[in-house]
């Protein structure tokens, strides 16, 4: 396991900011931390990095404490935090060649030009990072938290603010970067996740309330919703008996509202249905629930 994490809980004065949490990444994971604003992403991540310390608990970063050796684990992490702080009277390269130093990395200047060709760096290269785009800095951001190759990449937000084609090529170096490496990133953009993440933990109000593979996320939660007009008249007591439905809402006339669960495909359910007791079937229309209404349902609360 990269990371670790076993009950922590974060109080802000009276305010629990994470509660009781616990959860595991995987080598080479790519995780989504997905939830609303102020369900407790940031902190979480910053307990990881070392920033803070948790109330209570603790998390193990590549089989490091975060709780006694946390020298060891800012070693093993790279970190691009919320709104990515630079310095933007620096340049490129030298800020690099700053952070390199801090690491006290060898053959500084070699690895430098590597992170840049990685990053896409190289037209930008000699600018100061104030005269970059926002996703120019984003690929400056992503350079400091990988220069001295980190196992494990903690990243909050990194496209926020990122215009489509930026957020593309961003998410493509992200995922090329969870090849090797484990990634944990934070969003409330749930196609985010379902672009680059091959697990996803939701969090509301400083609580998992769900923790899967995307995939299976997608799969159990999409709902088929049904909106059907019959030519005549049929009671509520006798809709139900469609197999399969597990949800029945009148809409007006002969028009009903059908929900159902099932893997397959209803339609066929409801077809059987109408010719069994003798009705036609004027309207048939169904949508899929997509994993962003399934994100507003396990967060609205
Ligand atoms: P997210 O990253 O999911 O938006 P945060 O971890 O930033 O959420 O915040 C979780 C909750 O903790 C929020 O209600 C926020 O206002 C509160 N919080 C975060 N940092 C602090 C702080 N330094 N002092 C007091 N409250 C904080």
């Amino acid at each position: 396991m990269s990371i670790q994490v076993n009950n922590i809980t974060k109080l802000y004065g009276n305010q629990k900011a994470l509660n009781n949490i616990s959860f595991e990444v995987g080598s080479n994971e790519i995780v989504g931390f997905l939830g609303p604003n102020g369900a407790g992403k940031s902190t979480m991540m910053k307990i990881l990095t070392c920033y803070i310390p948790p109330s209570e608990g603790t998390a193990k970063v590549c089989g490091f404490d975060i709780n006694t050796q946390s020298i060891e684990v800012r070693k093993q992490i790279g970190y691009l935090p919320e709104h990515n702080p630079l310095y933007l009277d620096m340049y490129v390269k030298e800020f690099l060649e700053f952070v390199g130093g801090i690491y006290k990395i060898k053959n500084i200047k070699s690895r430098v030009k590597d992170m840049i060709e990685m990053t896409g760096l190289q037209i930008e290269q000699n600018k100061k990072i104030g005269a970059l785009s926002k996703g120019y800095r984003q690929r400056v951001g992503l350079a400091q938290a990988i220069i001295h190759d980190p196992k494990v990449l903690i990243m909050d937000e990194p496209t926020t603010g990122l215009d489509p084609n930026q957020l593309e090529e961003i998410r493509g170096l992200i995922k090329a970067l969870g090849k090797e490496k484990t990634v944990m990133l934070s969003t409330h953009i749930m196609q985010e996740v379902e672009a680059i993440c091959d697990r996803v933990i939701i969090i509301n109000k400083g609580e998992i309330v769900a923790n899967d593979e995307t995939k299976n996320l997608q799969k159990n939660t999409t709902k088929q919703i049904i909106t059907v007009e019959f030519d005549k008249e049929v009671s509520e007591k006798l809709i139900q008996k469609i197999n399969n439905i597990d949800g029945v809402k009148f809409l007006q006339g002969n028009t009903w509202l059908l929900s159902s669960t099932s893997k397959d495909d209803v339609r066929k359910d409801i077809f059987n249905f109408a010719v069994a007791n003798n009705l036609s079937v004027l309207t048939l229309n169904k949508e899929e629930q997509k994993m962003e209404d399934v994100f507003k349902e396990l967060t609205k609360k």
